[in-house]
């Protein structure tokens, strides 16, 4: 049964039923986190909507044991398989393929096939417990834009931003699965620049959308990944939503950065996409100028052609598409982050999520925040039912959405979304 193709062959097919236009075709092989109503969280791949119990192939023989897991092999979240490096993810990749694959056994086939579940009935949790999580600020669109519009519209980028990728420790306890709702935080703002602070809900909740990767195995602590071996660090990447209180924010952050203006919730995508199943849509980012300094000098592209959107969905109304971004427009490469994130001596776990900070576009419409697609709040946004939006409110559910496509194959994540429920 041995297929020597590649699992990003665009030539495979499945004897497993895709619909057309799915964002999972045997070329996508993901890896995601879930249950089903009674019983534990374990892991699971995902081929058009069915989902495929990575404990049940186990159990009968058909994918190696998780080293050190002898009665727990797939169960819970992915950090267990992670920590068996990327070499056994790679493998368990291409072996999922081989066994998805027509040219595959009626035998093999059977005992597959006792491994599905309808993703309809799958309850998706995080794919990894994630051990922390920075954010950057890697987008030269979305740093230039909150420059202008927050300090000098002349001299828009600090004068860091050009030499490294900025970034800030977030919080990992408050990250979210998809489709768990978010609530309106509470917090401290200045409405009136001349009037003291006050408290109550946030009146510019702003959603941010992002990419982030999540890494594996990482490095020991005072020891660096170098630039050149950073993407073996990356496992995969996910939809990311960092939800922002734009006012609370603004009012805080001098002179130590994002806090609680950022901290109370973000959503991420359920199926980790393996960087690996991304490789054909590498791409060159941004040309850089100044040159980095040579701990940040990549050879190559380090980037990836992603095709991202945002819709939002008033409680009762109908969709509306708000903002259509790409990942290749990111300044700062995954590679020349982890690299920056790690020069320092500090250490990176399997599990960690690094985000990518707002991925902006050249246009008006590529804006990838509300702050920024409504110019903070002096430009409203038509919806679809004639409804207008300076920021989110209450009830409004924010979906991001993205996929990678060529040579007639598809490599999506689903989707992200969050709905927001009025502050306490
Ligand atoms: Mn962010």
């Amino acid at each position: 049964m041995a297929n020597p193709l590649s699992a990003n062959d665009p030539k495979l097919t499945s004897w497993v039923t895709v619909p057309t236009g799915s964002d999972f075709p045997i070329q996508n092989i993901p890896f995601g986190v879930g249950n089903t109503a009674g019983t534990k969280s374990r892991a699971f791949t995902r081929i058009g909507d069915t989902a495929i119990d990575l404990r049940v192939l186990w159990k009968v023989g058909l994918i190696p044991e998780v080293d050190g897991q002898e009665n727990a092999s797939y169960m819970g979240r992915m950090n267990c398989v992670l920590r068996c490096g990327r070499p056994f993810v790679r493998a368990l990749r291409q072996r999922l393929s081989e066994l998805l694959r027509n040219e595959a056994a009626p035998e093999v086939r059977e005992q597959v096939a006792k491994a599905f579940v309808p993703v309809a009935e799958l309850i998706m949790d995080l794919p990894v417990d994630v051990g922390d999580y920075t954010d950057f600020y890697s987008s030269r669109e979305h740093a230039t834009n909150v420059g202008k519009m927050f300090r000098d519209p002349a001299n828009a980028l600090l004068p860091n931003w050009l030499h490294l990728p900025v970034g800030y420790h977030g919080r990992a306890s408050s990250i979210v699965p998809s489709g768990v709702p978010v609530r309106r935080p509470n917090g401290q703002f200045k409405p009136d620049p001349n009037a003291p602070p006050v408290f109550g809900p946030t009146r510019q909740l702003d959603f941010e959308l992002e990419v982030a990767f999540i890494t594996c195995p990482g490095n020991a602590l005072g020891e660096r990944i170098p630039v050149e071996r950073a993407e073996e660090h990356i496992f995969g990447l996910v939809l990311f939503n960092d939800w922002s209180a734009r006012d609370i924010q603004a009012w805080e952050y001098v002179p130590l950065g994002p806090f609680l203006g950022k901290n109370f919730g973000s959503s991420m995508s359920p199926w980790v996409v393996t960087l690996d199943a991304l490789e054909p849509f590498r791409v060159a980012g941004p040309e850089q100028d100044p040159e980095p300094l040579p701990y940040l000098r990549t050879i190559g592209p380090h980037s990836f052609d992603i095709a991202l959107e945002v819709a939002l969905t008033p409680e009762e109304g109908p969709e509306t598409t708000i903002c259509r971004s790409n990942f290749k427009h990111m300044y700062w490469s995954m590679a020349q982050q982890l690299a920056h994130h790690t020069v320092n001596g500090c250490n990176v776990r399997c599990g960690d999520v690094m985000a990518s900070g707002t991925i902006s576009g050249p246009e008006p419409g590529s804006y990838g925040s509300m702050l920024e697609l409504s110019w903070r709040g002096t430009k409203p946004l038509t919806l679809a039912d004639g409804s207008e939006r300076k920021f989110i409110a209450d009830g409004d559910t924010v979906i991001m959405r993205g996929h990678a496509e060529r040579n007639g194959v598809r490599i999506g994540f689903g989707e992200v979304r969050a709905q927001v429920l009025p502050a306490t």
